[in-house]
């Protein structure tokens, strides 16, 4: 299993594949500015990078002007190569391909037979095997991430464990990875999501700076960074704000205690109290938001209410790190203005750091795929760490 990107030197591919991401098309000369790397060496770069798929040239594109050799733009390739990103929830598994700039190409939910690894995980081998048959000989794929929630070993690409999902100690990544001969990176949701946030999102150049995310879905969980680098903790498990009381909550836990942040916000206790009171026909976090959506006040005011929730534990988060950004990916804050306003203003309510909410708390960059973009990023931070290898 090769080691997480955080624990490796920086390298001069990965500062070019950065900076053609960042600014692409653009010219080799604009990448050794930014880069401060001499222009042949960002040239040497370029045509490796070039080489293996992962930059193309844009003659199109409007290069500055110049006598002698045009200068002609580069940019990241969207055809040649692609990751495969899963993500394994409570109630299914999705698989998707994504291009280099995070852009889904094709995108699986299945539904869990039984819950057990062994199964989930032959279930999603065998979906992988589908996509590769479908476009793998069009575009080469780099490597495979796998996020899932709770407790996640990313170094041994275990899943120390997922409660709600009932795993222990399970070595996804090394199932994974015999079962589809890729390279495997395995991580746990929050930090995937962080990391995609600071390579791709609405907010990449200050989530590089400091950042918290949290994740809000049938797991609740946190990640945060400092100096671009995603704090892992000795045990991989830094993050862990499933049992954080919170005030004026009555639900019991899976723990035992009353008042815990995840028993109070977790998405199934949510869509269970939408589906007694009539409010949806399912159990689907979906149904909820699109009825919020179509106006229905009562799906509205259920939302709002755990946007409240999320809002108070949010704020802890804000004053315990102060980050430049604040990244909450939760379903109601993601898609409906109304829920994240309600988070903002409970935020700014009850926390005592003074920060500018409206610049501060951003809702997630991906409302739309948050969990393929998940798993996708646990590769594609990989792919951009260290390029050539
Ligand atoms: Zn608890």
């Amino acid at each position: 299993m090769p080691l997480p990107a955080a624990r490796r030197a920086p390298d001069s591919a990965a500062a070019v594949l950065r900076a053609v991401l960042d600014h692409g098309p653009v010219a080799r000369s604009s990448i050794a500015r930014v880069t401060r790397l001499s222009a042949a060496t960002v040239s040497g770069v370029a045509a490796s990078l070039m080489e293996r798929g992962l930059v193309r040239e844009v003659p199109g594109a409007v290069g500055p002007p110049g006598i002698g050799r045009p200068h002609v733009p580069v940019d990241v390739d969207p055809d040649t190569v692609g990751v495969i990103g899963v993500h394994i929830a409570v109630p299914r598994a999705t698989v998707a391909l994504l291009d280099l700039r995070g852009r889904e190409i094709a995108r699986f939910q299945d539904p869990h037979g039984s819950r057990d690894p062994e199964s989930v995980l032959a279930a999603v081998a065998e979906r992988i095997a589908g996509v590769r048959r479908d476009h793998g000989r069009r575009r080469r794929i780099l490597g495979l991430g796998l996020a899932t929630g709770g407790w996640v070993d990313s170094l041994h690409g275990t899943v120390v464990e997922h409660p709600v999902l009932g795993w222990r100690e399970v070595r996804a990544g090394d199932a994974l990875a015999r079962a589809t001969g890729l390279p495997v990176w395995v991580d746990n949701n929050s930090r995937a999501l962080l990391r995609a946030e600071q390579l791709l999102g609405d907010v990449a150049g200050r989530a590089r700076q400091s950042a918290v995310l949290i994740f809000v879905g049938n797991v609740v969980d946190v990640a945060f960074s400092t100096g671009g680098v995603v704090h892992q903790g000795p045990r991989s498990a830094a993050g862990a704000v499933a049992h954080l009381p919170v005030e004026g909550c009555a639900e019991r836990c899976a723990c035992g205690r009353v008042g815990c942040l995840q028993a109070a916000v977790g998405e199934r206790a949510l869509v269970r109290r939408a589906l007694a009171a009539g409010v949806i026909d399912r159990l689907d976090i979906h149904a909820l938001v699109g009825a919020a959506l179509d106006g229905r006040a009562e799906a509205l005011d259920l939302l709002r209410e755990r946007a409240r929730r999320v809002g108070r534990a949010a704020a802890l988060l804000l004053d315990l790190f102060d980050p430049e950004v604040l990244v909450v990916a939760e379903a109601g804050a993601n898609r409906v203005p109304a829920c994240l306003a309600t988070l903002r203003a409970e935020v700014a309510a009850a926390s005592s750091a003074g920060a500018d909410v409206t610049t501060t708390i951003h809702a997630s960059s991906f409302p739309a795929n948050v969990l393929a973009i998940a798993g996708g990023a646990v590769a594609l931070d990989q792919v951009y760490a260290s390029p050539l290898i």
